[in-house]
């Protein structure tokens, strides 16, 4: 299989910021090894957070991966209660706080601290990454937020400016018509937005193209900031015929995390900037193959470095090698929040296969889901009743016609638990 697919640019990346002639599984390790170390001895030194909860354990005792599962998993909670006690640098240096205030169970928000230099790093892995399916010249549509200086628009937009693409920053798409009259007369390349806000772009692009506006080529798409299922990749890959990437990160991971390749299975991660596991409950690292919580470490993160930040995240690597040849690790689709109380991936599979639907909400009120789904337009193939015979729980079915206003706000999709009716 190796060499079908192009090599995805993310090797020669982490080569050349290693500063290795040749990578290789093993040199890679020993370089993330090198830096799990000395993470460990600056967290401890600079950060009040760190220091305490590794008062027992001594920088000797950390000679690599293989000592790491004695470090206790870092959790959401504790970046909510103790983010400014996280930091490893004075205020002064902060050039950035991203505020995230979703899933907040304590009420408290969450603050992720970035210097300028960390977020130097995150714009270089944007500029590498998108070279996977971007060139220089390429006009590249922009559909996530791009308001804030520093925010995941703006980083990304500097970071295809580096190559010479050019970046149309438009923001999260808040109006799909001017989205559509945009995308009919800029003719971009690629475009980059979350993936219910692109299918919903797709089918308002179809509706002018069957009324008569021109079609054109799209050379490739990103979906990034939610789960993306390959049912929804299809239905873009009808409308656009162009392969579908994905990009898997989070604030905490300073936005980028990884993307795939043009194998367009699992993703590349950012091996240089940050150390990557699965693991069980325990904390304990499973085997490639295995499915568990996905927990990162940042290598070379200046503000407020995360070590052993377990991401909620279900996945696993990838056991055979990629169709592009590399040899880096690749983890596989990321799967349901571990904390939902259902398989909202698998939900969210089946209801994307049929044609026209733009979101959904549900709600599971004891073993039946209520479930609402947003149809741009009536006139599709499928009846409600075929939706309901695919789904695998009992389920009450409504089916809302036009673009629905909470598709401009770009939350995630949750199914909410209620117990009683
Ligand atoms: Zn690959």
């Amino acid at each position: 299989m190796a060499g079908i697919a192009k090599l995805t640019p993310l090797e020669g990346w982490i080569k050349q910021k290693i500063g290795l002639a040749e990578l290789s599984l093993p040199a890679l390790r020993a370089y993330q090894k090198r830096m799990l170390i000395s993470t460990f001895v600056y967290v401890k030194e600079r950060s009040p957070f760190y220091r305490h909860l590794y008062k027992d354990i001594s920088s000797s005792a950390i000679q690599g991966p293989q000592d790491w599962e004695k470090l206790p998993l870092i959790r959401d909670k504790n970046v909510r209660e103790q983010a400014t006690r996280m930091l490893c640098v004075g205020q002064d240096k902060i050039q950035r706080i991203v505020t995230l205030d979703s899933s907040g169970t304590t009420g408290v928000p969450k603050r992720i601290f970035f210097s300028k230099k960390d977020q130097e790093l995150t714009v270089d892995f944007f500029a590498n990454g998108m070279t996977t399916m971007t060139q220089k010249g390429d006009k590249v549509l922009i559909l996530l937020p791009c308001k804030r200086p520093g925010g995941v628009g703006d980083l990304l937009a500097k970071g295809l400016e580096r190559f010479g693409a050019l970046p149309l920053k438009y923001g999260a798409v808040d109006d799909c018509e001017k989205v559509v009259e945009l995308l009919f007369e800029e003719r971009p390349q690629v475009i980059v937005a979350n993936p219910a806000q692109m299918l919903l772009v797709a089918y308002c692009y179809r509706q002018q193209v069957e009324k008569g506006a021109i079609p054109f080529n799209l050379q490739a798409i990103l979906l990034s900031t939610d789960y993306v299922a390959d049912s929804l990749k299809e239905r873009l890959t009808e409308i656009f015929e162009c392969p579908i990437h994905e990009h898997y990160g989070m604030t905490e991971m300073g936005l980028g995390g990884g993307v795939s390749c043009s194998g367009l299975h699992g993703y590349h991660l950012r091996e240089a900037d940050m150390y990557w596991e699965v693991v069980d409950q325990n904390g304990k690292a499973l085997p490639v193959g295995e499915y568990g919580e996905i927990v990162f470490t940042t290598l070379t993160r200046e503000a407020m470095p995360l070590i052993r930040y377990a991401t909620g995240d279900k996945g696993r690597f990838l056991s055979e090698p990629c169709p592009c040849g590399s040899i880096l690790p690749r983890l596989d689709k990321v799967q349901q929040r571990l904390d939902s109380p259902l398989d909202l991936p698998a939900l969210t599979e089946i209801i994307f296969m049929f044609d026209g639907i733009v979101d959904f909400q549900g709600k599971l009120v004891g073993d039946e889901l209520l479930l609402t789904l947003f149809c741009l337009e009536a006139g599709h193939q499928w009846t409600p009743r075929d939706i309901i015979n695919a789904l695998p729980c009992k389920t009450e079915l409504v089916v809302q016609y036009g673009i629905p206003a909470h598709m401009y706000q770009l939350k995630k999709r949750q199914i909410s638990l209620e117990t009683s009716r």
